[in-house]
This record gives structure tokens, sequence and C-alpha cells, in this order.
């Protein structure tokens, strides 16, 4: 217990080393890696169509082929629904927290989710506030800090990466997500998962209902 006691920070459930776990809830590893990886890739075909549309001058955006507008949304409605079948899997303490956190557009505009973007290099450690601006009207998917499609941190950068970088920051990303470690647990987890179902506020005890049912002895 310790530092944990009344924490809404996630970390490794004692009683189970598959789960993670604050003070009002847990959540199994798996199920929670495989939502942050979904919106993940989400996020990254959003921002890949943005820096298209950023990129493609207005005479080429009225030469190309619907097919190639057709195709991304397809790609995008195909990676929203992946998301879908990942929350759908979230139990019902960990789904209230998701859509109660995703009901503010800046939701991903929290300390864990931040600090991750400062350090990988995102715009965040920058003065561009590109992240705290991706936020449209509504609370759209795909939203939220940059990835490897993030035309800005290619334009800061100099140059675009490859397919393969690409294709490697991805793997690392899940690599590092799914680390069982000596303490058997993943730092970089605890951190995104923090940043992903950790209640901004502790629940009010009806919200909390099938937890205190389902866990305490
Ligand atoms: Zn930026
Ligand atoms: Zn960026
Ligand atoms: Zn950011």
């Amino acid at each position: 217990m310790g530092i944990f006691r009344h924490s809404r920070i996630l970390h490794q459930a004692s009683w189970n080393r598959d789960c993670l776990s604050n003070s009002f809830d847990s959540i199994h590893r798996d199920t929670a890696i495989d939502v942050i990886i979904a919106e993940h890739v989400l996020r990254e075909q959003v921002q890949r169509e943005e820096a298209r549309n950023i990129r493609t001058t207005a005479c080429e955006k009225s030469m190309a082929a619907e097919d190639q507008k057709t195709q991304s949304e397809n790609v995008k409605s195909t990676l929203e629904h992946a998301l879908y079948r990942a929350v759908s899997m979230l139990e019902p303490p960990n789904k209230l927290v998701y859509d109660a956190l995703r009901r503010d557009p800046k939701w991903f505009m929290r300390n864990p989710l931040v600090e991750d973007c400062i350090d990988s290099g995102g715009c965040c450690s920058r003065q561009c506030r590109c992240c705290a601006e991706r936020c449209p009207l509504g609370a759209h998917k795909g939203q939220g800090h940059c990835t490897s499609e993030c035309w800005c941190c290619a334009e800061f950068r100099g140059y675009e990466l490859s397919s393969q970088q690409k294709k490697d920051i991805r793997e690392s990303m899940e690599a590092r997500l799914r680390y069982r470690g000596h303490c058997d647990f993943s730092p970089y987890l605890l951190r995104m998962a923090s940043g992903f179902f950790s209640p901004s506020k502790p629940p009010k005890p009806k919200e909390n209902w099938w937890f205190r049912t389902g866990r305490q002895a």
C-alpha cells in the first residue's frame, strides 16, 4: 500500500501480476494495452491525413482522386472499429472512467501523456502548441499527442521518416507496453495507462459499485 494509498495513479496490483490498480479500480494489462495501441494507430492515421492535407496544394487537392479520399476514410473507419472493439472489452468501472475522461476534448493534455510527448520529442517539447490545439469542436476520436505521422515534428526534424522507421517506432512502442522487467511491470505501461484510465477525480461511491461488490472481501 504505502504511497499508493488513496492514489488515482495506476500501479501493478499486488494481488495479480497481470493487473494494474489504484485505490479505486483495477484493469487487466492486456485490455489496457489493446486500447492504448488502438488509439495510437487511429491517431497515426488522423495525423497522416492531416499532414497530407497540409502538404497538398489546392490544385492537387482538386485533382486528387476521390478514390484516395474514400480509401483514407475506409482505413479510418476500420481503425475506429478496432478501437471500439478494444474499448468494448473494458469492464464497467474502467469504461465509466474512460467515457468520463473523453467527454473533455482535451482529455489527453493530462500530465503523464504530456510528459511522454515531451520525452519523446513531440510538439509538447516545443512552443508550437500543436497538441494543445489539436482539439477540434466535439470529442473526435483519434486526437492526441504526436505520432511518427505528425507533420510539425517532421518539419522540425527536417525530413520525413521512412515507412520502415515509422514501423520500427510503432513496434518499439508496443514492445515497451508489453515489457515485463525484473519487477514484472513496464514503467511505460504504467505511465500510459495512468494517462488513459486513471480518473480525474476520485469516483463517488455509487459510481464504484461494481468494484466494491466485485473485489472487496
Ligand atoms: Zn508542433
Ligand atoms: Zn508533433
Ligand atoms: Zn504533445
